[in-house]
């Protein structure tokens, strides 16, 4: 898994899963909808690849979540990645993300289950949903918080 990352994603730091400001936030709800079928096959693949351990790291805009869509979906689904309304997303949610880690983000790190519990915790509280302002899918991930979570995908194994 770690060798297919690096190879897909150019990331320079080898089997590092790079995510995106707001895709920290995006992760804690997801549970299978997303933009298209290849959008949704690659997410899936990221979040199941997190939950068996593989490290991620912050990046600064268009990740390994956004190369799921190709340019062709971008123009089908009317969604840009590089649009500055989203780059101002993930400045928003990394402000109210990263004290709750309390870790270098900037670095490969592992997502473990207690951190997922604590990002899940201050999601559904409204404490990082500045991130979300704005965002088509508003009301699904607060429909998904407050049932929850269930049925989301990302559960890692508890490693610490
Ligand atoms: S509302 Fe949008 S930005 Fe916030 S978690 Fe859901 S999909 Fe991500």
């Amino acid at each position: 898994m770690e060798t297919e990352f690096a190879a897909q994603t150019g990331a320079n730091a080898p089997g590092t899963i790079r995510l995106r400001g707001h895709h920290f936030l995006c992760l804690l709800t997801y549970k299978g909808l997303g933009y298209t079928p290849a959008f949704v096959k690659n997410l899936s693949r990221i979040a199941q690849a997190i939950n068996d351990g593989t490290p991620v790291m912050l990046a600064q805009g268009p990740d390994d979540i956004c190369n799921g869509l190709s340019l062709e979906d971008r123009l089908r689904c009317g969604h840009d990645c590089e649009k500055e309304s989203v780059y101002r997303r993930d400045a928003q949610a990394i402000a109210a993300t990263a004290p709750l880690l309390d870790l270098n983000m900037n670095a490969p790190f592992i997502l473990t289950a207690n951190a997922v519990k604590t990002l899940r915790a201050a999601f559904a509280s409204g404490q990082t949903r500045a991130g979300c302002v704005g965002c088509p899918w508003v009301q699904t991930c607060d429909n998904i918080a407050a049932d929850g979570f269930a049925g989301t995908i990302l559960l890692p194994a508890d490693t610490e």
